[in-house]
């Protein structure tokens, strides 16, 4: 677990985060029918090795896993999380959760998006976006002084609420000198349980959202993890860093306020 204490960890969490944005907003940009999810890669990967960042995600998973092969992961339509780039094409109407990382002098970040690959259809919209607005709500409760569950519940009520489901075998995570630290930060659950919100603590919030079913299992290459019902999925995620004064997003987009309401 990280809480920031010096402005240096700050400076550094910062630069990652700000990189990460960097990498998402290209990609972002680059979606399109015809584009391939290893050419969204290449595009991170240059962006990482233009900053001097190196990537979190590749080779992550040793020695439980294979080495993940990707800088980014790609997942598609009813792909959850952890989808491996490669040659798959994109195509009107597909939907694309592009999930990156950056590490800066030992310092990490990693955020989400999911964007739309031409015109999708209105489930397709309302998915993306309901699940972009359970990120933000997510944020907003991410007030120092409460509690990890008033997190999963502002999550849950919200999605729960558009008739939609909550991935529950994936959890965002504390984030800092690792990707991946503890305290685990579900998507659900109620509130007012798990543990205080303390100035300085660093998490990553991450709702992953199916249009049927919140069961997923995991596909032949070990990473790819799909709704079990094969239901469209989106994911969004922000690094933050808790503070008295309000959750800061350090993985917010350039030039956007980076202090939640
Ligand atoms: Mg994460």
């Amino acid at each position: 677990m990280v809480t920031l204490k010096t402005k240096d960890e700050t400076a550094k969490m910062r630069e990652a985060g700000r990189i990460v944005a960097e990498v998402l907003a290209s990609c972002r940009a680059a979606v399109r029918p015809g584009v391939t999810t290893g050419e969204l890669d290449k595009i991170a990967a240059d962006i990482l090795k233009r900053r001097g960042a190196t990537s979190n995600f590749k080779g992550y998973g040793v020695p439980v896993l294979p080495p993940f092969p990707g800088v980014i992961c790609t997942s598609v339509n009813e792909q959850v999380v952890h989808g491996i780039p490669g040659k798959r094409k994109l195509k009107t109407g597909d939907i694309i959760a592009i999930d990156a990382g950056a590490i800066v002098d030992g310092w990490h970040a990693d955020a989400a998006i999911t964007v739309p690959v031409g015109d999708v259809s209105p489930v397709a919209e309302k998915l993306i976006a309901t699940t972009e607005e359970a990120l933000r709500r997510a944020i907003a409760a991410a007030h120092v002084g409460k509690r990890l569950g008033d997190i999963g519940a502002t999550v849950q009520r919200w999605v729960e609420s558009q008739g939609f489901s909550i991935v529950r075998n994936y959890v965002g995570h504390g984030i800092g000198r690792a990707m991946h630290e503890e305290p685990q930060v579900p998507n659900y659950g109620p509130p007012d349980r798990g543990l205080e919100i303390k100035d300085g603590l660093c998490i990553a919030i991450e709702p992953m959202v199916n249009v049927g079913g919140a069961e997923t299992r995991t596909l032949a290459d070990r990473w790819t993890v799909v709704t079990a019902d094969s239901s469209l999925s989106a994911h969004f995620e922000h690094s933050l860093w808790c503070t008295v004064a309000g959750p800061v997003v350090l993985t917010a987009p350039q030039g956007k306020a980076a202090v939640a309401a």
